[in-house]
């Protein structure tokens, strides 16, 4: 019995505690607070009356029965509540039948029982008391199972276990009633429920103390979820504040934080009790309760009229340029992605016009919704095998025939393909292009063996690899064990690289370029004169091939004036002369016309590759290609260069 009175302690103990932090922060979403707040009040004067129930000299005495009672039927409250709770935060809206179904129902019976028990007719009672909390619990975990799309996995794990906790407490407690350890168990999955759901600083936004974007996320991830299952509409307000920092710096600080103090009370009492989230600095969303269209309106014109008037006291005041926008959901965007993408747009709107009032029927929603069929796609692509490797062959000048090749990568969509410069960028942002690298570099080295590429004359196959493939720390095992696995020898291999940014070619890349570099991996400079290639960070690479970009090739040819292409066309010669300098190869690429190859050949550039020998081709047709061009200048110069390998 004494243990009885221990594990009550530090229940309270526990408990307190979470009451505390409960006070120390309060949480958002008011009417699941108040079931939460009433959980934890309802656990924690069931371990006090517990307590006193258990303290000596009181105990066994017959006024302590009353004690006893309340104490149990208050826990069966407790362990309601926090049902419905979980019910409540997981599933918003839920039908009240549901609620008295699942949870009032089992509560119900439990305190039945408990009354039944303390009159000692039949020690039954008692287990069935006990049985009624397991069928709660059952709900709860049934609750966590249905709903578990609507938060994270860790999250869902944790609340998974301490659930299993209490169940086998419960299980234990029915058993050997002198071990009251029920309460504890509950008290934990309490706190962890609380902590789940409340932590503040993913919650909160620490300049202005409004609900930040993680909750934003959490929130309508539980509103889609919502709409899929049940139906029916959500709308809420955005509002857009324009970059003030210039007006702001000229006000000083103390006006600066002053004013930015008064726009943010002013949100809060616009809101009037809807939640009001930042989902980034200067952009707001309010979110009424239920997601009400008439409250949505409400906020829409309080907004508006509040805005568009000016912010300030005596000694300054100011106009703050605004937009805002109503959102309707599910109308608007069907999920959760093309939700994401309205907001963008509607913040590029907001920049663009400046409009006060964005309307969401007048935006251009088709590039975005392409873009992220798009994404779907190349996400899917190596699943759905629409990925295939073309080949452009490259024309040597010297020996006037094809040497070499670039595996151009195809993205098949039904009859057409997607290009290339679109899903390259996409994969590269959404983190598939690795994979698909890997499919493309498996494909040409499988390519590069049962072919025999050596005997029809081709030495390497150049493969196009993006930055965030350089930066892999295996990226030098896995090539060599590709190339071995298929018994092929790094130098038939030239990997292309495209300096994207100032910093394309320092550390990671570096390193990694010159240690694949050691193995016997050839390296290109790809896209040369454009944008960002700079002289000398191209030295301190590997390189042994600079490839000319097609429009600094194609430029001394399509320049408007004389002078211009005059230009162009020294532009050219001398970078060839420069890489030549180096001890580099030159590649043009883009070259198009009969014109355009004499003039490489006069340039004294080295191989050749464009539309004028041919385009990307499926690897059949490029076989063929390479065999019929390579045998008939075989012929004509009866000269067979070996490869290097
Ligand atoms: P890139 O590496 O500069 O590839 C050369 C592009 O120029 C190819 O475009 C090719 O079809 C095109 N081209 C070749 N000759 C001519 C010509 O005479 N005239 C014109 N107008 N164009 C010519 P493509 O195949 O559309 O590829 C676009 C870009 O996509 C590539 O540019 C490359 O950056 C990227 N890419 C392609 N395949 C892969 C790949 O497997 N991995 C990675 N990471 N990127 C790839
Ligand atoms: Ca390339
Ligand atoms: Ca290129």
């Amino acid at each position: 019995m004494v243990s009885g009175y221990y594990y009550d302690i530090s229940t309270l103990l526990v408990l307190l505690c979470l009451m505390y932090a409960f006070f120390l922060q309060s949480l958002h979403r008011v009417e699941e607070n108040t079931v939460f707040f009433s959980a934890l009040l309802c656990g924690t004067l069931s371990s006090l009356l517990s307590i006193i129930y258990y303290l000596q000299p009181f105990h066994q005495s017959s006024i302590m029965v009353p004690f006893y009672v309340s104490s149990w039927a208050l826990t069966a409250v407790s362990i309601s509540l926090l049902i419905l709770f979980l019910y409540r935060d997981r599933a918003y809206n839920i039908g009240i039948w549901k609620q008295l179904v699942f949870v009032g129902l089992p509560f119900a019976m439990d305190v039945i029982f408990i009354i039944l028990a303390s009159f000692g007719l039949f020690s039954g009672f008692r287990t069935a008391a006990y049985c009624c909390d397991l069928i709660l619990f059952l709900v709860g975990i049934n609750i966590l199972y249905v709903y578990k799309k609507n938060t994270t996995i860790e999250r869902m794990v944790m609340l998974w276990l301490m659930m299993i906790v209490v169940i086998a407490a419960t299980v234990v407690e029915m058993l050997y009633p002198d071990i009251t350890i029920q309460r504890f168990a509950i008290a934990l999955l309490l706190a962890e429920a609380f902590f789940n759901l409340s932590d503040p600083e993913v919650q909160f936004d620490e300049d202005t103390g409004l609900l930040g974007l993680e909750s934003f996320k959490d929130e309508m991830l539980r509103r889609y979820y919502y709409l899929k299952r049940h139906g029916g509409t959500i709308s809420m307000e955005l509002l857009i504040i324009q970059s003030t920092e210039s007006f702001l710096r000229l006000l000083g600080e103390v006006n600066e934080l002053k004013l930015r103090h008064a726009v943010i009370s002013e949100l809060k009492r616009i809101a009037d009790g809807a939640a009001v989230y930042k989902i980034r600095q200067g952009i707001y969303v309010f979110l009424p309760e239920k997601g009400d269209r008439n409250e949505a309106d409400r906020i829409h014109s309080s907004l508006l009229r509040r805005f568009e008037s000016t912010f300030g006291n005596d000694a300054y005041e100011m106009e703050i340029p605004f937009s805002t926008c109503r959102i309707d959901l599910p109308e608007m965007a069907q999920d959760g992605a093309a939700f994401t993408d309205l907001l963008h747009m509607i913040i590029k709107s907001s920049r663009e016009t400046g409009k006060s009032v964005i309307d969401v029927s007048e935006l251009d929603l088709t590039t975005e919704e392409y873009m992220r069929e798009v994404d779907e796609k190349v996400r899917n692509a190596l699943n759905d095998g629409n990925l295939e490797v073309y080949y452009q062959p490259i024309y040597s000048l010297k020996e006037k025939r094809f040497v070499s090749a670039e595996a151009l990568l195809r993205l098949h969509d039904g009859d057409k393909f997607i290009p290339p410069d679109l899903f390259i960028t996409i994969a590269e942002n959404n983190g598939s292009i690795v994979e698909i690298d890997d499919f493309v570099i498996r494909q040409v080295c499988k390519m590069v063996s049962t072919r025999n590429l050596h005997d029809i004359g081709i030495r390497f196959i150049e493969i196009n690899l993006s930055v965030s493939d350089m930066l892999q720390d295996d990226i030098t095992g896995k090539l060599a064990k590709m190339v071995d696995s298929y018994h092929i020898h790094p130098s038939q291999i030239n990997i292309e690289i495209t300096e994207t940014s100032d910093d394309t070619f320092t550390g990671v890349v570096e390193s990694n370029a010159k240690r694949l570099s050691g193995l016997g991996f050839h390296f290109s400079l790809d896209d040369f004169g454009t944008g960002y290639s700079s002289l000398s960070r191209i030295i301190m690479m590997p390189f042994d091939i600079i490839k000319l970009d097609k429009s600094i090739i194609q430029a001394p040819f399509v320049m408007e004036t004389e002078q211009e292409r005059t230009n162009a066309g020294t532009l050219l010669s001398s970078s060839v002369d420069m890489v030549r300098q180096i001890g580099a190869q030159t590649v043009a690429e883009g070259v198009e016309t009969k014109e355009q190859l004499e003039a490489m050949e006069r340039m004294g550039v080295d191989f050749i590759q464009g539309f004028y020998f041919s385009k990307p081709v499926p690897e059949s047709d490029f076989i063929n290609l390479v065999k019929s061009m390579n045998h008939r200048e075989r012929h004509i110069n009866d000269q067979y260069i070996q490869p290097s390998v």
